[in-house]
């Protein structure tokens, strides 16, 4: 097994920074880019218009992105690995990150590997059921499929990603349904107000969904009023969920110390993981901020931080 200063697990936009600081200082970072969902690179890669990085006065396309931040990366000398990490051995020193097809001996590790989209449990939305068949996670990714052209579609929540993944569907739907359990928004203002002043968005407050039906495809969805308990069944093409993401922390086997929603423990302040020279950056560790700008900032202080404990240790 070859045995290597750093491993970093995960890409994104946490993974690349932490890539480009490491390679910069000599470190010759191995970085699994993730293989499960098909594309390296994190949400990023499913984003449209990113408006908030600082550097892209007029907007910069997600994957456009993330390709620059690997880029550079690569420029100083990291090595991409395609693959998924199964497991890691945090018990000894050197710790051992196992892939697919491949394992390596680390000196120290940065986790990196965000956070993905829930779903909820809702009849008819399981996999087996209606799920991938008119039911997603995912506007972004699905939204431009045949089967939502000019059809009425329903978008679960009531944050940014509701926001943004029912404006991107205006451009396929003839009408597009945010279903948000509460009476206000939780997204920011300025996407709050986008999304009402829309034609093609309507907001369905104090609702919920509580049955997905259709032969092979989504044909409807049952929206019920929280306060008058009042259902009724509407015609529908799509139901793609926006409520919120889980960490990704299964891989670590609870080797970790995690918070009780299951996001990974950092000391305040720092970087640092539980384990000694384990670090983490990114939504994995963040369920505050979680933009690509701090996801970034917290990879570049992880690979600081690796730098100096490495250096210390010798
Ligand atoms: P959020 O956690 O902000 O929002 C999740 C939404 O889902 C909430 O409105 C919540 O309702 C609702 N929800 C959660 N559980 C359920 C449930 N069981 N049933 C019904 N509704 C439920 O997640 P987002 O993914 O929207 O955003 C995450 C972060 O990413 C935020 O910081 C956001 O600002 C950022 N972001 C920024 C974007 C941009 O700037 N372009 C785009 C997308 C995300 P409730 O409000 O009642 O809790």
């Amino acid at each position: 097994m070859d045995r290597v200063k750093l491993v970093i697990i995960g890409s994104g936009p946490a993974g690349y920074t932490a890539a480009l600081y490491s390679a910069r200082a000599n470190l010759s970072p191995v970085l699994y880019e993730g293989f499960f969902s098909g594309v390296a690179g994190g949400q990023l890669m499913t984003t449209t218009d990113v408006e908030n990085y600082p550097g892209f006065p007029d907007g910069v396309q997600g994957p456009e992105l993330m390709h620059l931040f690997r880029k550079q990366a690569e420029r100083f000398g990291t090595c991409y690995i395609n693959e998924d990490v199964k497991s890691v051995d945090l018990s000894s020193h050197p710790f051992k990150v196992v892939g697919s097809h491949t394992s390596f001996e680390a000196e120290s590790i940065i986790i990196t590997t965000g956070a993905e989209a829930k779903r909820l449990d809702i009849p008819g939305t399981h996999d087996g059921e209606l799920w991938q068949k008119g039911v997603t996670a995912c506007a972004i990714c699905d939204g431009a499929a045949p089967i939502f052209r000019d059809k009425e579609l329903y978008v679960i929540g009531g944050g940014d990603s509701a926001v943004e993944e029912a404006l991107f569907l205006t451009n396929y739907g003839s009408q597009v349904y945010i279903v948000h359990r509460r009476e206000e928004l939780r997204a920011s203002k300025i996407m709050a107000e986008r999304a009402m002043k829309h034609p093609k968005v309507t907001i369905l407050w104090d609702s919920v969904v509580t049955k997905v039906e259709g032969e092979k495809l989504v044909e409807s969805v049952t929206i019920q009023n929280v306060k008058t308990k009042e259902e009724k069944s509407h015609e529908a093409a799509g139901l793609f969920f926006a409520v919120g993401h889980t960490p990704n922390t299964k891989f670590l086997n609870g080797q970790l110390d995690l918070h009780p929603n299951g996001y990974l423990k950092v000391k305040p302040g720092t970087v640092q993981t539980s384990v000694e020279g384990v670090f983490a950056g990114g939504d994995v560790q963040d369920f505050t901020y979680r933009q690509a700008i701090t996801a970034a900032g917290s990879g570049c202080m992880a690979a600081l931080e690796a730098e100096r404990w490495l250096a210390a240790r010798e």
